[in-house]
């Protein structure tokens, strides 16, 4: 077993998913950056942290957010590189193919990170467009069962459950039992 990390420790998580689904919004969200409705695209390598506040320990994540359009899935597989402990795989609840594609980014995750006992957050992001919604909450459940991780209902713009996505990667990663 390599050494599990401890409390105050920084660790590396990545955050994937199709363009457009939220993933740098979402960590905008979360850092207390205002809203953005127009649509900025990632640039090649974006790292920010994110501090998470375990019982009376914080941790620091270092999130990766990467671009996720089509001919940029072989880059991701560079940001896999290193010790990753977590990985954050964002789609929109109003798009099924954002959903049907998180079987892609599982799979490149598991195919380049170089530790099995990654954990894996799943997000459906974009829940306050009830409307459009097309991603059922169970679907979304069934997703966390299959790979053995956590589902997260969100809405970046609401900032409604973003800070349980984190504190959800950070107990996870700590194997703090919720
Ligand atoms: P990324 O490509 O996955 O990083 O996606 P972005 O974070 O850049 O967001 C793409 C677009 O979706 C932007 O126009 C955002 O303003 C919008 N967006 C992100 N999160 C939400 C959300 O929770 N609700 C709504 N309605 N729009 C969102
Ligand atoms: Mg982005």
């Amino acid at each position: 077993m390599p050494p599990q990390p401890g409390p105050n420790q920084t660790v590396k998580v990545v955050l994937v998913g199709d363009s457009g689904v939220g993933k740098s919004t979402i960590l905008s969200s979360y850092r207390g950056e205002r809203f953005n409705p127009c649509y900025v695209q990632t640039q090649e390598r974006e790292i920010k942290n994110a501090k998470v506040q375990v019982g009376k320990e914080s941790v620091d994540l270092q999130i990766w957010d990467t671009p996720g359009n089509a001919h940029c899935r072989t880059i991701t597989t560079a940001y896999m590189q290193g010790d990753v402990k977590g990985v954050i795989v964002v789609f929109d609840v109003t798009s099924y193919d954002t959903y049907l594609d998180v079987q892609h980014w599982v799979k490149t995750v598991k195919q380049y990170a170089g530790n099995e006992n990654v954990k894996f957050v799943f997000v459906g992001n974009k829940n306050d467009l009830s409307v459009r919604r097309k991603v059922l909450l169970e679907a979304g459940e069934e997703l966390a069962k299959q790979h053995n991780g956590a589902y997260i209902d969100a809405s970046a713009k609401k900032k409604d459950n973003i800070d349980k996505i984190f504190k959800t990667m950070a107990e996870s990663i700590l194997g703090v039992a919720n």
